[in-house]
């Protein structure tokens, strides 16, 4: 049941690899929508697969070799979403580990699978956990917890970074590259001039999408290096993530981002950066001029997905006045830090009760006749909020797993699921990258 095209198409790009043997392995969450039972999934595990090789830059720093350190791509499965990369997640040391243990604690790989659930469930590209695994070990991080694996798929596990060492290798290696990304992103062009062109613009097109998505819902990655960054367009790699509460552009979670390089409104910068990455890749198959025309497309191409995204979040489409509108919110919002997610279901419930200094803005709003409806479909009214997270993590910590799965109920219907309130006294929320 498993193929491996990945590996098949790109020998230079992996090493053979496998899960490691685990002392006390456990399935703790197995995700119903994959139809996978335990017999299957541990069949699956037991199989030899890959761990990837690419680059990226890191904080803006490039790297020419980081792979997957913890991960092992097993192969491709078909499943009820169509064809999907298998991919272990805290699966023990690998050829790419440097110096990491090449493990996973359980409280980052539940929170990935939790925030993963929630973003698909509001249709946001992601990866997605088809089982979280308990291994019996213990793993020391900042603090000391259940050691555990995320088993995930993905439309693809191809990023900037595949790329990226392809170019550092030469114009061969980026052809491969090109062939098995233009194939699984189905991009199709006569030559490879028109196939690389053609190839940036859909990854452009699919990252403008969504980051527009991520700031309609709040969401801050917390780590877009380019190694993170998928070709697919899915949200990719859950490590210092969160959701902001107050609206602040400035909001940074991660303990290592101590420059803000990734904040929340910094987010369609870097989204621009990174494609900027990509393009100089095809640097030998496209002119610089052609290039430079190209990644210079990216804002408008953001700012149009991000009106797609904001005008129905307040209920309105796209028009002048709407666009006029979000902007003014956005400068208005930015000034009076109020919280994001309350604000938007308080216009959807009860506008004039919302703050006093949004009431100007609310008239004018009204005046179009905002759909609720639309406003409903774009703004569930629960979020995985910080501290909702954490209450979650721990619940698991201490073997509570009916509230976890009381709350993965909530991440996967959203928009039935109670609203998440704002933390009573919203305390500063730190979060660390060791999935
Ligand atoms: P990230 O930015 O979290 O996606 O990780 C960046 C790189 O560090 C990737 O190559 C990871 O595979 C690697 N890495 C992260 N954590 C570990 C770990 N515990 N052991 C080995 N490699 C790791
Ligand atoms: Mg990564």
């Amino acid at each position: 049941m498993l193929s491996h095209s990945f590996a098949t198409a790109l020998p230079n790009f992996v090493s053979p690899w496998r899960v490691e043997a685990w002392p006390d392995a456990h399935i703790k969450l197995l995700n119903p929508d994959f139809q996978l039972d335990d017999a299957t999934l541990w069949q699956l595990l037991k199989q030899e697969g890959h761990a990837q090789a690419y680059a990226g830059h890191q904080f803006g720093q490039f790297v020419p070799m980081l792979g997957d350190g913890r991960a092992v791509l097993l192969g491709e499965i078909d499943t009820a979403f169509g064809n999907k990369e298998v991919h272990v997640k805290g699966s023990g040391p690998t050829p790419y580990s440097r110096r990491g243990d090449g493990k996973a604690q359980l409280g980052p790989v539940l929170r990935e699978y939790l925030i993963s659930e929630f973003m698909h469930a509001v249709g946001i590209p992601t990866t997605r956990g088809l089982a979280v695994i308990t291994t019996g070990e213990t793993i020391a991080r900042q603090t000391l917890q259940p050691g555990a694996a995320l088993v995930r798929v993905a439309d693809s596990h191809l990023r900037v970074g595949t790329f990226q060492l392809a170019a550092i290798r030469g114009r061969e290696q980026v052809l491969e590259v090109l062939r098995y990304s233009a194939q699984v992103l189905d991009v199709e062009a006569d030559t490879e001039e028109a196939t690389a062109e053609a190839l940036l613009l859909r990854v452009m097109q699919s990252q403008a999408t969504l980051v527009a998505k991520w700031m309609r819902i709040g969401f801050v990655h917390g780590v877009m290096n380019t190694d993170n960054c998928s070709l697919s367009g899915e949200t990719l790699d859950y490590g210092p993530c969160a959701f902001i509460d107050a609206f602040d552009g400035n909001a940074v979670f991660s303990s290592i981002d101590q420059q803000g390089r990734y904040s929340f409104g910094n987010q369609p910068h870097i989204a621009a950066w990174n494609m900027v990455r990509l393009a100089e890749c095809f640097v030998g198959i496209l002119d610089v001029d052609t290039l430079n025309a190209l990644v210079q497309e990216f804002p408008a191409l953001y700012r149009q997905a991000w009106v797609d995204e904001m005008a129905p979040t307040i209920g309105l489409s796209s028009s002048p006045e709407a666009l006029e509108l979000l902007d003014d919110l956005l400068v208005l919002l930015q000034n009076h830090n109020p919280d994001y997610h309350s604000l938007i279901l308080k216009l959807r419930n009860n506008p004039e009760g919302a703050h006093q200094w949004l009431q100007p803005w609310i008239q004018r709003w009204q005046a179009l006749e905002p759909d609720r409806e639309l406003m409903q479909a774009h703004m569930p009214n629960w979020i995985p909020r910080n501290h909702i997270v954490e209450q979650v993590i721990q619940a698991a910590l201490n073997q509570d797993w009916d509230v976890v799965r009381e709350h993965l109920m909530y991440a996967r219907d959203p928009f039935n699921a109670p609203v998440a309130k704002a933390p009573e006294n919203p305390t500063p929320y730190v979060t660390y990258c060791g999935t």
